[in-house]
């Protein structure tokens, strides 16, 4: 049976989406969600500044005799250069990790050695072998999941002996995009979903993911 067209009372989403749903209101689930995420993670005033600064001595105090204190994922735009302008300024010690998959412009390069250069930050260019990333990246879009560009910095950060990764997303700009279907974030499921994705959709006899 075809469903009948219907858009959100509130945001651009409507039954193209063939898992949306609509309350009494007109009201799609995706802002519904994005309600509860905001809810549950995003902290302003005071209550915001105290959970950040215990984060940060967490991390502090994790890093404790180590080279590095962090991980942070730097792109060249805007949100992780702020991150790396913020984690220094809160006096921790990262190592900014670049992950070149093809994609990079000179542009981009350029900011990233500018920015890490001013605020006295080392960086780890992991360059991925593009032909094979290539593959996976088209095997991730047909399977409808996340792009494995994080995967790379949680690979490494164990491996460096670095606990927690930091990467940089808005909660209020980027919570309000649909998770794609279905959702496979959790780490400890990395190994197993990249390699059953890229079998499932490559031909690929791709190996060092
Ligand atoms: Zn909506």
């Amino acid at each position: 049976m075809t469903r009948p067209y219907q858009i959100c009372t509130r945001c651009v989403m409507d039954t193209t989406d063939p898992d949306i749903q609509f309350d009494e209101n007109g009201v799609c689930n995706h802002c519904r969600e994005y309600d509860e995420v905001v809810r549950r993670r995003v902290f302003t005033g005071v209550e915001g500044v105290r959970n950040l600064e215990q984060i940060v001595n967490q991390i502090k105090g994790d890093g404790n005799g180590k080279q590095y204190d962090c991980v942070i994922g730097v792109s060249g735009g805007v949100d992780s250069t702020f991150v790396a302008y913020k984690a220094k300024q809160f006096g921790l010690r990262p190592l900014a990790v670049h992950l070149d998959n093809g994609w990079d412009s000179e542009l981009a390069v350029r900011n990233i050695e500018n920015a890490l250069k001013k605020l006295d930050i080392d960086l780890y260019t992991l360059v991925l072998e593009w032909e094979e990333f290539k593959d996976l990246q088209l095997a991730f879009l047909k399977a409808s999941t996340p792009i494995p560009r994080f995967l790379a910095i949680m690979q490494l950060s164990p491996l460096c002996g670095i606990p927690l990764p930091g990467s940089a997303s808005s909660m209020l700009s980027q919570a309000t995009i649909p998770a794609p279907r279905p959702i496979f974030h959790l780490p400890g499921l990395r190994g197993t979903l990249t390699g059953c994705t890229s079998r499932a959709f490559t031909n690929s006899s791709a190996q060092s993911h």
